[in-house]
């Protein structure tokens, strides 16, 4: 059973497998071209995004250049600085709010002299534009930037770069990028001073989002890798700030810094999602010059993006796998039965060329099928028989009754054995053991019948020829003492049991003076004058009777549905006839008696009359009759 429940497993593997082989490459070719085309639109959604950013970058900074350019060189700036009265110094104030208030890009706009200190500033920030106190401004000159400052040439701009904003000495909390841009400020070849504006770094990123979505953000990076702006913020400056040292997109995502030495743009992915990039120059400082803009895809965004997509191909998938699994289910089903039926038509053909005879009829109990073994047998060809009733085949040998209880026995328990004798085409008789089989639909119907024989026709002729011999006597060849008292018991049983009927007559015969016979001829004289009355009995006697040599020279007559009277005429017929066959002039002498239900009682009787015949002068026949016999008692 678990053979070949493994068995089916098996099959029903191999048969899946062959046939889910094509619909697998659908699928698998399918998904791919999902994922490429997942790929190409993230792809070009991010380089859309990342140009925008970095157009709208080099605008600002191309815009903030002019504004810085026409700043530096303004007329009242000039005025302050070559004749700072607090008339010019004022007028200046009031330029630079106006300029704060229209203009966005500045967090600070410092004018400082030649020793660094802040002469006017303004600064400006989410919602506010302050003009520092004149008590609050601060001397610059130990800060980094005014001594790179100092160190400019007169035509030069100078980019300080990157650089964090920074209040008496402390940095801004939240961390706030500025990139401060210095002129010097010189009236005749001297220098006077300096105008330093600090670029508003975070609202210049906030600017480069794609339809203003914060989404749309990308991460801007050193090209040492380091953050400058990122959505939110966090991380950034680590080329400047101790605790973000180690925050680096080299660190972070090794295969998008790959990436980004190897070309000015791309995408590359790996296992967290998709990160497109692009770099682009901004301005002249030596740290900053070359930054790198990077926007990154979730695995789960990009998924989200084909999820229409692949829901229908896992539909069409799930449609498709039941389908093979039904084929699958019905092949491997259809063979196993398939293999079975053939097997069981093989087995049912071996059955049909074994050594027995077969006849299968329908549930009408005609023929539809019969073996070779049952044509050699029977002499019937199929087509002899096809179509008809097996009681064709009948002896007449046995009664209705036979048959009855056959059929009775068949419904109740589906199984009938038993000794049969049938004809042959050509008549004669063939003794069978035959045994009948139902065949039943769904348990209940009965659909065939089996029936299956060996033909026991020599082995019954010698079992009869062996019983003739043990009950047959050599000499004489008629039956034996043995018998004829088998056949008295019979006959007194039945008299016990049909009272009624007709009775039968038993009849004793003794050879009259017969050792003369010997004495005079000889013994094997004698045999032969035994065999010759035996003959002559023989031939006096209808067939239904029966005559046995129960002694020497002693026989006895069995005649059925005979009357005393009758029986009298009979053996006197045979008295006569022997004497009258006899070349030595033998007679015979007899008794009869009818046949009661006690055998003893009845051979004492027949005895008794035989006795008589002989007392009375033999050559006789004597009667004695139950009723007499019981006078006499
Ligand atoms: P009875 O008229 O009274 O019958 O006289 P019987 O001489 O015939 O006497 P009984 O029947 O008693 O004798 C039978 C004799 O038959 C005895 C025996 O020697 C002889 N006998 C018995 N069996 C055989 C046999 O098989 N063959 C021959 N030849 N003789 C036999
Ligand atoms: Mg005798
Ligand atoms: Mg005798």
């Amino acid at each position: 059973m678990r053979q070949r429940s493994s068995k089916f497993l098996l099959q029903s593997i191999a048969v899946f497998s062959v046939l889910a082989f094509v619909p697998f490459l659908y699928f698998y070719s399918q998904f791919t071209q999902i994922d490429d085309k997942t790929e190409l639109h993230i792809e070009q959604i991010n380089r859309n995004k990342l140009e925008y950013a970095k157009v709208e970058l080099q605008n600002s900074l191309q815009k903030m250049s002019e504004s810085l350019r026409y700043l530096s060189h303004n007329n009242i700036l000039l005025q302050a600085l070559i004749n700072p009265t607090e008339t010019n110094t004022e007028a200046l104030q009031d330029f630079w709010l106006l300029i704060a208030r229209t203009q966005g890009y500045y967090s600070q706009l410092r004018f400082l002299d030649q020793e660094g200190q802040e002469i006017v500033r303004v600064n400006s920030g989410d919602g506010f534009i302050e003009l520092v106190e004149e008590e609050n401004l601060q001397n610059k000159s130990h800060r980094d930037y005014f001594t790179y400052a100092r160190a400019l040439g007169n035509r030069e701009v100078g980019t300080f770069g990157i650089d964090l904003e920074q209040e008496n000495g402390e940095l801004v909390q939240p961390l706030t990028p500025t990139y401060r841009i210095i002129y010097p400020l010189n009236f005749n070849g001297q220098r006077l001073g300096y105008f330093v504006a600090n670029l508003d770094l975070v609202r210049i990123y906030k600017s480069l989002a794609y339809k203003n979505h914060a989404k749309n953000l990308p991460s801007i990076v050193t090209a040492q890798g380091y953050y400058l702006m990122t959505p939110n913020g966090n991380d950034i400056m680590g080329h400047l700030v101790e605790e973000n040292a180690n925050i680096n997109v080299a660190n972070q995502y090794p295969l998008l810094w790959r990436g980004i030495q190897l070309s000015d743009s791309g995408t590359v992915k790996d296992q967290q999602g998709w990160y497109s990039f692009t770099k682009t120059q901004v301005g002249s400082s030596d740290n900053i010059s070359a930054v790198t803009l990077f926007l990154k895809t979730d695995a789960s965004e990009a998924l989200a993006f084909s999820s229409d997509e692949r829901r229908v191909l896992y539909q069409q998938g799930i449609f498709i796998l039941i389908i093979l699994i039904l084929l699958t289910f019905t092949f491997v089903t259809w063979n196993y039965n398939h293999e079975k039926n053939s097997l069981d038509s093989k087995i049912a053909r071996a059955a049909m060329n074994g050594m027995s005879a077969m006849i299968i009829t329908d549930r009408n109990n005609r023929i539809i099928q019969v073996n070779e073994e049952f044509t050699r047998v029977s002499g019937f060809e199929l087509e002899d028989v096809k179509g008809q009733k097996p009681s064709l085949f009948s002896s007449g040998k046995h009664s209705q009754e036979f048959y009855l209880n056959m059929w009775k026995q068949l419904e109740n328990t589906g199984i009938w054995e038993g000794e049969v004798i049938n004809k042959r085409r050509d008549g004669s008789h063939i003794t069978q053991i035959l045994r009948i089989q139902t065949v039943k639909h769904n348990s209940d119907t009965i659909q065939f019948y089996v029936a299956s024989f060996v033909d026991i026709s020599h082995r019954k002729e010698l079992e009869n020829r062996l019983r003739d011999l043990s009950e047959k006597d050599s000499m004489t060849s008629l039956w034996n003492r043995r018998k004829f008292d088998s056949e008295m018991q019979a006959h007194s049983a039945r008299t016990k049991r049909y009272t009624n009927q007709a009775v039968s007559v038993l009849a004793l015969i003794d050879i009259d003076h017969f050792k003369r016979v010997n004495d005079r001829y000889g013994h094997d004289k004698g045999d032969a004058v035994i065999r010759q009355v035996a003959k002559s009995l023989e031939k006096q006697l209808r067939e239904t009777d029966l005559v046995a040599r129960i002694g020497g020279e002693e026989f006895a007559l069995i005649l059925p549905h005979t009357d005393l009277r009758e029986a009298e005429v009979v053996l006197n017929r045979i008295r006569v006839a022997v004497s009258l066959e006899s070349e030595l002039n033998i007679t015979v002498s007899a008794g009869l008696t009818e046949i009661c239900s006690h055998q003893d009682e009845t051979y004492k009787r027949a005895d008794i009359a035989l006795y008589e015949s002989k007392s009375l002068g033999r050559n006789k026949v004597s009667i004695l009759s139950m009723t007499e016999n019981d006078s006499i008692a």
